[in-house]
This record gives C-alpha cells, sequence and structure tokens, in this order.
C-alpha cells in the first residue's frame, strides 16, 4: 500500500460546495496539500456541469450563483453552460491556488485510529481530522422501477445520458419526470421528434411571479426538516414549483406541455396504464432526478433508518468530523456557497478543540 499521507480537512469533490469550501479554507489559513487537499474523479473543472448536455446554454441555466470571491462576468448566454462554467472554475481553482487533485476517485471513507478518518481513494489512502463531502448528485442518477421495463425493445436513457434533441429526430419519446429537466427535454425535442408524450406523478405546480427570497428561504426551510429527520431530502422542484417562463408558457399553449399521469407499465412497445390507453413509443427518456452520492460514506454508518443523513447545518449528526456540503438544503448554487463558509467555520471550531491525537497509522 502507499504511503498514508496526513492532512487535517479532505475535500471531495471540486463543484459548486467543494470549491467553495475550499476557498474557506483557503481564506483561514489553511495551506493546499500540507493543510488540506481537494479530491475530484472528473477529468476537468466544472463539477457536474462539465457533463451537462450542449444545448443546455448558459442563458438557459436560471440563478446560477458565482462561486465566493471571484464573479463569472461578461459570459455568452449563447455558449453551453458546460464550457462557461467549466472555464470559470478552472480560473477560480488557479487564482485561489487550490491545487485540486483530479482524477482522484474516493471509495470509501472509514474511522481511522487517534480520531482521524481514513481516506480510500484510487490514487492511495489519506489520514484526515475532518472530511467535507461535496459529492453533488450528478453521479447517481435515480431510474423508478415499473413493470415491464425491461421489455421495451426501443431506448431508455436518463437524463444523465442526454447529449440534446437531434438523435431524435423522427421518433416517439416519452419523457417521464415533471421536474426542470423533464420540461426542458420536451421544449427541445418537440420540434425533432415525432411525436412527444409527457408523464409525471404529481399534476406538475407552475409558479408564477419571480423566485423571489422569502420562496427561497422557505423552500430550503423545507428540505431542511427532512433532512434534519434523517429522511432523504427532495428535490428542490417538489418544494419551489416550475417557473412559468415564456417558453413554458410557449409549451402549455401548443399542447407540448400536456401532462398525463404516470403510466402504469411499460410494453415492449411503448408504455399502457390500466385503463387500456397505450402510448407506441421508441424512446423513454427518465428525468426522473437524481440522488445525493454518498455510498463512500458507508463505512462510517450515518444513515438513519429513513436512508438520510441527518444533518445540522452541514455537520453529520452521528460524527461532528464529517460535514455534507452541497447536501439537502444547501444542493443549489447559491446554498453551496453559504454552506462552504459554514462547514470550514464549524471544523476550524472542531480542530481548535480537539488537541491533535497522535497518528497511530
Ligand atoms: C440539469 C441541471 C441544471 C441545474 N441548474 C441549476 C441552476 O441553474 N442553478 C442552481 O443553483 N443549481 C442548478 N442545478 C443544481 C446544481 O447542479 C447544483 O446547485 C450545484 O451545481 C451542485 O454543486 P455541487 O458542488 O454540490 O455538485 P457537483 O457539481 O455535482 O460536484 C460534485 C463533484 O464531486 C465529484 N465526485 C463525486 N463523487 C466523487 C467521489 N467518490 N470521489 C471523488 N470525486 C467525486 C464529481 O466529480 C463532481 O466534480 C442544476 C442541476 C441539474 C442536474
Amino acid at each position: 500500500m502507499n504511503d498514508i499521507r496526513e492532512v487535517e480537512v479532505v475535500v471531495v469533490g471540486a463543484g459548486q460546495a467543494g470549491l467553495s469550501s475550499a476557498y474557506h479554507l483557503r481564506r483561514t489559513g489553511f495551506e493546499p496539500e500540507r493543510d488540506f487537499v481537494v479530491l475530484d474523479h472528473s477529468p476537468a473543472p466544472g463539477g457536474a456541469w462539465q457533463f451537462r448536455w450542449p444545448s443546455l446554454t448558459y442563458g438557459v441555466v436560471h440563478g446560477m450563483h458565482a462561486l465566493p470571491g471571484m464573479e463569472l462576468t461578461g459570459a455568452d448566454p449563447a455558449r453551453p453552460s458546460s464550457e462557461v462554467i467549466g472555464g470559470y472554475f478552472d480560473r477560480y481553482e488557479r487564482a485561489f491556488d487550490l491545487r485540486v487533485r483530479r482524477p482522484v476517485d474516493v471509495r470509501a471513507v472509514r474511522p481511522g485510529e487517534g480520531g482521524r478518518l481514513l481516506v480510500e481513494t484510487s490514487d492511495g489512502v489519506w489520514s484526515t481530522r475532518a472530511l467535507i463531502n461535496a459529492t453533488g448528485t450528478w453521479d447517481r442518477p435515480f431510474w423508478p422501477r415499473y413493470p415491464g421495463q425491461e421489455t421495451f425493445l426501443g431506448r431508455q436513457l436518463h437524463t444523465a445520458g442526454y447529449r440534446g434533441p437531434e438523435e431524435f429526430a423522427g421518433l416517439r419519446v416519452v419523457v417521464v419526470g415533471g421536474g426542470a429537466s423533464g420540461t426542458q427535454h420536451l421544449l427541445e425535442l418537440a420540434p425533432y421528434a415525432a411525436a412527444t408524450t409527457w408523464v409525471t406523478r404529481r399534476p406538475p405546480v407552475f409558479r408564477e411571479g419571480p423566485f423571489d427570497e422569502s420562496l427561497g428561504r422557505a423552500a430550503v426551510a423545507l428540505v431542511e426538516e427532512r433532512v434534519r429527520q434523517g429522511l432523504p431530502p427532495r428535490s428542490v422542484v417538489s418544494v419551489t414549483g416550475l417557473p412559468l417562463n415564456d417558453a413554458i408558457r410557449r409549451g402549455l399553449a401548443d399542447g407540448v406541455l400536456d401532462r398525463r399521469p404516470m403510466f402504469d407499465r411499460v410494453t415492449p412497445d411503448g408504455v399502457a396504464w390500466a385503463d387500456g390507453t397505450r402510448v407506441r413509443a421508441d424512446v423513454i427518456l427518465w428525468a426522473t432526478g437524481f440522488r445525493a452520492v454518498i455510498d463512500h460514506l458507508a463505512p462510517l454508518r450515518l444513515r438513519e433508518p429513513g436512508g438520510g443523513i441527518r444533518v445540522e447545518g452541514t455537520r453529520a449528526v452521528a460524527d461532528p468530523r464529517v460535514h455534507l456540503v452541497g447536501y439537502g438544503p444547501s444542493a443549489s448554487t447559491i446554498g453551496a456557497n453559504r454552506a462552504g463558509r459554514a462547514a470550514v467555520r464549524d471544523i476550524r471550531r472542531l480542530l481548535a478543540e480537539e488537541p491533535l491525537a497522535p497518528a497511530a497509522v
């Protein structure tokens, strides 16, 4: 085995949440490589943004909040957000000398000796006093199960594998899911596909007017409450509703966003409802969201019976050395920024209170 390297803090993930945390570590005197490391298994800067489909332009993403200490200015709204944000994160990492190590895959975090945590990776083991987990959700697309799904003769894909509408030209597409991705897919696909069908579990709720602070606070409070109870976080759209913008209004008016209830089963050539209705399809596109990437934390046994990790602020209730940033209530670009600062403040207090135990490794 490689030598075990010792640091004070390991940050896992270099998306908005991880970079914000690294920035605050740096600002409060932690030296990269000596006191902390940032590990990320993606090939390039940008967090999950680097994998998003090219037609998700910067003009389409709404409410992308800048990282602390450096604005994102003058970005061309017509450019893919993957390029814009990838470039911005790259400049950011250099400007603050964050020295992200990539690609490094964190496979497991387990209790070590002397009150430390051992972080096992594709590039050896780190021993650390605290951990900031900022691994997002992109690597864990959620596919619901429906009877007959395995018999479908067409193509099934998830939002995570969507690369734009062109490849669906002339095909009949069923889009599943009532979130922002589902509606964006439908609006993009409609001019290309032979037919589109939209199905969602619950009738979508459209929100008139701007997404102001009080709405944001209310949404965060609801997700926070779930996480405090140890339940898995809900998606933000389930709490905020879909913004009724011009594109959505057009989609509603011309029938592209004519929603049907969820089908009951998948058939070899399409989908079917219990009342005998059927829709033939060549493609089922599952825009059914993502779940938190936390499996590598399993050896720490942080999960509650409800399936989530209980956190107070960003701190795991079951282990104060572990912070989850970008999880639950902080799973937005603005939330991740604030949470990074809060996690670092809390970790500084923890490290100051607890005398450094001799590292017995
Ligand atoms: C299609 C889409 C559009 C969105 N649009 C918006 C928007 O307009 N505004 C907004 O505020 N939010 C938006 N969001 C939510 C947005 O993604 C988050 O707010 C934010 O970007 C997430 O940042 P993050 O740092 O938590 O996660 P990520 O950006 O996912 O970063 C996590 C990083 O962790 C790394 N990682 C994961 N597991 C491991 C591991 N085991 N070992 C090492 N590295 C690992 C990944 O490689 C990745 O780089 C959108 C989400 C989606 C899916």
